[in-house]
């Protein structure tokens, strides 16, 4: 079986390793120059149990990050936060994890540097390769890994597309720390609608550096950027003046996971397909997750003496979406859900939320990993006593909104068994319209 991986994505370098070892004849085009080129120069927070998982070490000097202080969108409070050091992420240099990924894929795999992957080649809507660097190769099934604005979708047969509200736009910078500012008061303190508005702003303390995040929902502004930024410096006076790595403006995507990221010859994996938990991230975890649901898929097709070009079937390859959705996508719906709702709460009330005893920190800890909460009648009971009265109205928002969150995560895992047309446009419309709130 001849498989093409386009893009170094972190799903496709670890399905390339997987489905490499003597299953299939498998390159990855990669458009950065080399590994050290390839994604992001800092360190991202990545759940241990994803290295476990895989079978791979934890990226040297990885460490790990348990506490985080909330601000209230208004500013009426904070909220201090103390992960258990056996539940928290350990924050792993990118560098590190892309040359690790790389080494790893390269035993099994060729991977091929400098080489951009403009398109998909397609017959009687059958993918059947790709145009790279202009000259066409053929596969039996190309991994789509090019991440968020992969140029390879609309190429393939009707797979799910992002609306502009759904990428969430990103200045990230460490910058040099101003030692004469008086020590922080909060290690991690994030910002949630910072400033009213819909997205969010960290100032991470981190040794001789502060970690600066600025992030809107659909778009930023240089306007908004640099009076998001001005605010930020008053409040964390640590942050210095000189940026020490970053500074750019990067794209996350902050919806559910793809409900079709499947075609004949084409999977879709990692950022290409929605993977991360919308606002909370983790596509780091979730792509390297998926990349073992795929290479499984394959491989079990191809041990069963299907041929390659069953194997790489939109039929065949429904099933590594199905799994996707039932054991990590359908949580993602709740997020989703959650995402819309407290962006549209008032700020007074997410604030008071945040800094009340109404949800406790467990349930903060919970829905910061992007795994739903559940509150249960009586619980809800004793929430309107530590309330009052005046607060329910705040509470059956709440309420509301946990209640769709849960149908969605249960639609979700309702995914159709099988790859057929009409049931899974039935399964994606009522889908969409509990998350939307339709
Ligand atoms: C500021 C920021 C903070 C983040 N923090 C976290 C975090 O803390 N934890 C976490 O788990 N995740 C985090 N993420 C998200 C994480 O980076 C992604 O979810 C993860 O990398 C999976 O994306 P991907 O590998 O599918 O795509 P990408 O990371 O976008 O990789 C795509 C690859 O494809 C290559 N490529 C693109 N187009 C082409 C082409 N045409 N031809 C050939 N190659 C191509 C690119 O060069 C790149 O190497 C963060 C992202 C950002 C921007």
């Amino acid at each position: 079986m001849r498989i093409i991986v386009a893009g170094a994505g972190i799903g496709g370098l670890r399905a390339a390793a997987l489905l490499g070892k003597g299953r299939a004849d498998v390159t990855v085009y990669e458009r950065a120059d080399s590994a050290s080129d390839m994604r992001y120069p800092w360190h991202d927070d990545v759940s241990p149990s994803a290295f476990t998982d895989s079978g791979l070490e934890l990226p040297k000097d990885s460490f790990i990050k348990k506490d985080w202080s909330f601000v209230a969108p208004d500013g009426s409070g904070i909220r201090r936060m103390h992960e258990e050091e056996s539940k928290a992420d350990y924050s792993v240099w990118r560098t590190r994890l892309n040359a690790e990924l790389v080494e790893y894929a390269e035993k099994y795999c060729a991977v091929r540097f400098g080489k951009n992957v403009t398109a998909l080649t397609s017959d009687n809507g059958r993918v059947t390769g790709v145009v790279v660097d202009g000259r066409e190769e053929k596969a039996d099934l190309v991994i789509d890994s090019t991440g968020l604005d992969s140029p390879l979708k609309q190429g393939a047969k009707s797979i799910t597309r992002h609306s502009a509200d759904e990428v969430f736009v990103v200045y990230r910078a460490f910058y040099e720390k101003n030692f004469e500012a008086p020590e922080a008061e909060h290690s991690n303190k994030a910002y949630l609608k910072h400033m009213g508005e819909s997205g969010i702003a960290w100032a991470i303390q981190d040794g001789e550096l502060v970690d600066v995040l600025v992030g809107r929902l659909g778009e930023m502004s240089d306007e908004t950027l640099k009076r998001a930024l001005s605010v930020l410096k008053r409040e964390n006076p640590t942050i210095g003046e000189k940026t020490v790595m970053g500074g750019g403006i990067y794209r996350i995507p902050v919806r559910y996971p793809a409900t079709r990221m499947v075609s004949d010859g084409y999977a879709a994996i990692g950022d290409a397909a929605y993977m991360t938990i919308p606002m909370l991230g983790s596509g780091i975890a979730s792509s390297m997750a998926a990349a073992k649901m795929l290479s499984d898929v394959v491989a079990e097709a191809l041990d069963a003496g299907k041929s390659a070009s069953e194997a790489a079937s939109s039929e065949n390859l429904w099933k590594y979406q199905r799994r996707f959705f039932t054991e990590i996508g359908a949580n993602h719906c709740g997020v989703d859900v959650m995402k819309r709702g407290v962006l549209s709460f008032p700020d007074d009330m997410l604030g008071w939320l945040l800094t009340s005893s109404v949800l406790t920190n467990a349930d903060v800890c919970s829905l910061a990993k992007g795994n739903p909460i559940y509150i249960g009648f009586g619980e809800a009971l004793k929430k309107v006593r530590t309330a009052g009265i005046g607060k329910i109205p705040a509470l059956l928002k709440v309420n509301s909104m946990l209640t769709r969150s849960h149908r969605a995560i249960r639609l979700a895992r309702r995914i159709p068994e099988r790859y057929s047309a009409e049931a899974i446009a039935r399964w994606e419309k009522k889908l969409r319209r509990i998350i939307a709130g339709e």
